[in-house]
Parts: C-alpha cells; structure tokens; sequence
C-alpha cells in the first residue's frame, strides 16, 4: 500500500516512522513534509494550505500516477477546509481509502460555538458558556462577570485564539483584541466566553469509524515556552503518554460521557465522523470536563503515542475508513514515552530559520531515542531549521522520570544556534507541587 500523508509536522513524521514498519506499507510520499519525512519516503512539492480545484486535481492525479491508495490529512485547516470531501469526489477516488474527517465533521474542531452548542444538547460535561457576535454585547458580559473567564475565537487561530483572563479588564481587552482588533481575522467573527476552570489538563485520543470509537492511551502536553509552565503559549513544547492523572475509571467515564455522546449525536444528524475525535480535558474537582475537541490526530501528543504503540497503524487507519474499528486490536508498550519539543530561539516571537543542524544520529545511538522532524528542510543535503518549532527528541524509559531523562540526555547531543528546550516536560507528574 502506498500511502501519501498530508502535512509539514513532527506528527506528519512520526505517523509516517510508524506506518513504515506496517508489512503491507509500500511508499511513503509526504507533502510537502520536512527534512526529516525526505528520508522515509519522498517529498512532494504541493501546496496544501489552499484547497483550490487544482491542488484537488494535482494530489489525484498524482495518486493514480503513484498507486497511492491510502491519503492520510493530519493538519486541521485543510480538514475544516474540506479536502476530505473533495479528494472522496475526484476520479481516482474509488482507488483509495482517505483517512481524516469531513468539514461537516471537522466543524467540531473549527467552530467553537457550534461545538459548544452541540456538547449542551447532548449533555457532555464542559465550561459554562456564552457566545457572542456583537462586540458591544461581549463587552458588556465581560465588564459584569464577577469570575474569571476565558474567551476564545470561535474559529480555526493556530492555537493561537484562546485567551486566558483573570479579572474584567483582561476579559474586556481579549473581547477587543479579538473583536475589534480582530487579531485572528474572521475566526474572530464569533467568540466564546466562558468560564474558568482549573485542573489538570489532559488529552484524550480515539479512533471514530462513524460508529466504533477506539480510544488510544491518554497523554498530556506543556503549552508555555517556559518551565514551569511560564511565559507565552505555543504550539506544544512537549508530551508524555501515559499519565497516572487519569485512573482507567475516568477514563471509561470520558468515553462513555463525551466521547460516544458527541459520534452518537452527529449520526443522528446524519454526520459520518471518520478519523480522530480528540478531546481536551480538564480535571475539574467536578470531574472530567471538555476544554475543546479537536478532529485529528493532536501534535505534540501523537509523536509519543506512536512510539509506545505497538501493532499494525496502517491495519487501524484502514479500518477507520472502512468503519471496521470492531476488528483490530493493538497493544501499547508498557514503558513511558516522552516527547521534548527543541524550538528556535526566540520562538514563539521572532526567530531566524536557516541554521544548520547537527548531532540527531549521535542522539538516535540510543535505540529508545527517536527525533522527529517538524520545522526542518534539507537544503543542498545540509538539515537547516524552517520553523519555530523544530524537532520532537522522544525517548522511552521504565517510568517517566527515566523517560524525560533519556530525552533531556538526547536534546543535550542535538546543536543549533539558539536551540531551546523545557528540561521539565512531565513535571506536572514529577513535581507536582511546582504547578
Ligand atoms: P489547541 O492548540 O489545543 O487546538 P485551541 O486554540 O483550540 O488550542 P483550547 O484548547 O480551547 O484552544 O484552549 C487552549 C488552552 O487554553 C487550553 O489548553 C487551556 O490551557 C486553556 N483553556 C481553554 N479553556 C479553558 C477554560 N475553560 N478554563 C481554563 N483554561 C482553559
């Protein structure tokens, strides 16, 4: 089976590295991929941002060309955008199998008023929450909410459109920066102000073949730049899987109170929700409640994820598109996975791209090390950063002190000028009284 995977990340690259060890899985395309995808497979020159008639076109053709009969979307704005739906119209479409969801089905990920409507109506824990389109109105929520709140662009921000505020005046000045300001365009257009929960967050992936739900193991991630958990968001500074925050009775409670509600209530309108149903959760001292849902597979979190899974990945993406969930089993590797994300200095500001980097196959001598690529490129043969956020230095070990040790261990052989790493990925675990 060729497989093409869509996408430029360290998720991209680590979906890829598994996929490669499935017997069946024949050649890896990437598009566009990285520096790291270059050597599993071949990189493809398509741009994918833009879901136009012709990049349709291009990827089709390319697949008939190809034999490709699998096509996997990891990012979300080509899923709200609906390529799914358009690669299942093309003519070569009976050929393959598209692993991902709708934009009917992504709109669970990229609109948050709508997602937030539809977690009431079927009764899923989540925030208290209001929305609103009318700037006038948002302020003056905010001016009269006693308790703190958060406010969220309702649409797709690159992770970027969640502001979390403590008082009525960081309230008021989110609803202006999003509103008036209009900071992340028209996904600004509606926003969500809802309360403030505290907790431990965690995330929750599964498997949706539009019926059958396969929940993988649960895993947590660090969003600030800083140890500690200080400083500015980011996309993801790192991750672990497991983690003992969450016992295998809440887990089945997630299932059975978020996760089958929300397929549930999208066959009964007549959605058919196919790939990844990723819930973000806070454990409240109310129990589990969801933060967001997001519709593919979440990164950094996949990058340890499949480390630790064992089995076949090509056997289960195939049989999420084939709604044959039912039939597979896989297994987890009993070890701690952790993943440490290596970024750009001056990430998430302004950093340089372009530096030369070096000492990934001394890190990977360990074999419980493995580096995946998200911001690299291979420019005359020499692995250069192209992006903020630039390797995922994962490593297993027998508990996860050892794991984040090994990848700390790892990072440290890695060189780029500037490189930046947490040391304390899984400390909310380790060290929990510094959180
Ligand atoms: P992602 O990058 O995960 O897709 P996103 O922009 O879709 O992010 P959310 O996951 O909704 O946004 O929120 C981002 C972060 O903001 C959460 O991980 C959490 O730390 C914080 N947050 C969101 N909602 C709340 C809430 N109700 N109470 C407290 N913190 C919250």
């Amino acid at each position: 089976t060729n497989v093409l995977i869509i996408g430029a990340g360290g998720r991209e690259h680590a979906i890829g590295w598994k996929l490669a060890k499935s017997k069946r899985c024949g050649n890896l395309f990437f598009a566009p991929g990285n520096g790291g995808t270059a050597a599993l497979g071949k990189n493809l020159d398509l741009a994918v941002d833009k879901v136009d008639t012709r990049t349709v076109d291009e990827i089709d053709y390319f697949c008939r060309k190809n034999n490709v009969s699998l096509i996997v979307v990891g990012p979300e704005d080509p899923l709200a955008a609906g390529l799914v739906d358009k690669l299942k119209r093309t003519p070569g479409a009976k050929e393959r199998r598209v692993f991902g969801p709708i934009a009917e089905a992504a709109r669970l990920e990229a609109d948050k008023a709508w997602s937030k409507q539809l977690m009431r109506a079927c009764s899923v824990p989540t925030a208290d929450a209001k929305t609103f389109t009318d700037y006038e109105a948002a302020r003056a929520y905010c001016e009269a909410r006693e308790l703190p709140v958060v406010v969220k662009a309702s649409g797709l921000a690159k992770g970027k459109g969640v502001i979390v505020c403590d008082d009525n005046k960081e309230a008021v000045k989110a609803v202006e920066t999003i509103m008036k300001d209009r900071a992340f365009g028209e996904a600004g257009d509606a926003i969500v102000v809802e309360e403030r929960l505290v907790g431990q967050e965690v995330s929750i992936l599964a498997l949706v073949d539009g019926q059958n739900i396969y929940v993988l193991e649960p895993a947590q991630d660090h969003k600030p730049i800083g140890e500690g958990d200080t400083g500015p968001n980011t996309g993801g500074m790192g991750a672990y899987t497991p983690t003992p925050v969450i016992d295998d009775a809440t887990m089945t409670l997630v299932e059975t109170e978020v996760l089958v509600p929300i397929v549930d209530a999208m066959r009964r309108s007549d959605i058919d929700f196919k790939g990844v149903l990723y819930a973000g959760l806070m454990l409240t001292a109310g129990g589990p409640k969801v933060l967001e849902f997001n519709c593919r597979f979440g990164d950094p979190e996949t990058q340890p994820l499949m480390m630790r899974m064992q089995g076949d990945l090509l056997d289960l993406l195939e049989a999420t598109c084939d709604g044959k969930l039912d039939q597979v089993q896989i297994n987890w590797d009993q070890r701690c996975c952790t993943s440490v994300v290596m970024s750009s200095g001056g990430y998430p500001g302004k950093y340089e791209t372009g530096i030369p980097i070096t000492g990934i196959e001394e890190a990977e001598t360990d074999p419980d090390v493995r580096v995946f690529h998200a911001g690299t490129r291979l420019k005359g043969g020499e692995l250069q950063t192209a992006g903020g956020r630039v390797l995922n230095v994962c490593a297993m070990g027998n508990t996860l002190a050892q794991a984040q040790a090994k990848a700390n261990e790892a990072c440290a052989k890695i060189r780029f000028e500037g490189a930046y790493f947490r040391k304390d990925i899984g400390s909310r675990v380790l060290n929990p009284k510094q959180h």
